[in-house]
């Protein structure tokens, strides 16, 4: 959607129906301040490929380092959590792009508590064109600019959303029925786009996306980005 047909869009929501906020209906906000600090954190981290328990960080186990491009993945929320299911939902399928400010504010504060050291760049999970025109946008790629926005705040750290491409057009993981399923559905579905890698090699990465589930699409981001000569890739999601 252009940006005009976007805001003529959002002025037709705000009349019919008011924002209010998810979690506790105030008025004014689509999530206000008391139901973001509520939000539910994820007090333990898992390695991304075996979901052993891992560090604080979140990073790869010993076992599967090696083995898995993945080198962390570091999910601040739950997704079991209805507030965060229903957040993540309306966010991405109801179209509603203000979500990525107090979302990305909100990731922020949790990267900085857990003290994870911060990488060179950040590429968002690229969508599908096809699906990229009819939603509009790419929620990843708001998130990773609201993040990079508020991380460090005067000096952001460059968000590349042009690097990676989503070449196939592929159902939704969370459709899958297995992991046979999900690695097939996945396989080849990334690239890295023409002369972009000048911009990768050598660099650290954090991969931005909204949910994780079983880590398959990182995965499968991190091995194309490591290919290309990447140092380090590690996943960044809202909620797993
Ligand atoms: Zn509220
Ligand atoms: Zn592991």
């Amino acid at each position: 959607m252009s940006p005009l047909l976007q805001k003529i869009h959002t002025g037709i929501l705000d009349t019919l129906f008011p924002l209010r906020c998810l979690g506790c209906g105030a008025p004014g906000h689509n999530l206000c301040s008391a139901c973001l600090a509520a939000f539910p954190r994820r007090l333990k981290q898992r390695c991304p490929t075996c979901l052993k328990a891992t560090t604080p960080r979140g990073e790869t186990c010993f076992a599967c380092t090696g083995i898995r491009s993945l080198d962390g993945l570091f999910a601040a929320s739950l997704y079991r959590s209805p507030l965060v299911a229903e957040t993540l939902h309306t966010y991405k399928y109801r179209f509603i792009p203000a979500f990525a400010e107090p979302l990305g504010t909100w990731l922020a504060d949790r990267i900085i508590e857990c003290d994870l050291p911060l990488p060179d760049i950040f590429i968002p999970v690229p969508l599908h064109p096809r699906r990229l025109r009819f939603r509009g946008f790419n929620q990843s790629a708001l998130l990773a600019k609201a993040l990079s926005d508020t991380l460090t705040p005067g000096l952001p750290i460059p968000v590349l959303a042009q690097s990676l491409l989503r070449t196939r057009y592929t159902k939704p993981q969370m459709k899958t029925e297995s992991r046979e399923e999900r690695l097939g559905n996945l396989m080849n579905a990334f690239a890295l786009a023409q002369n972009s890698e000048a911009s990768i090699r050598g660099r650290s990465i954090w991969l931005i996306d909204d949910i994780a589930t079983t880590g398959t699409t990182l995965e499968e981001c991190a091995r194309v980005l490591k290919n290309a000569g990447a140092k380090s890739v590690f996943g960044i999601t809202l909620a797993r």
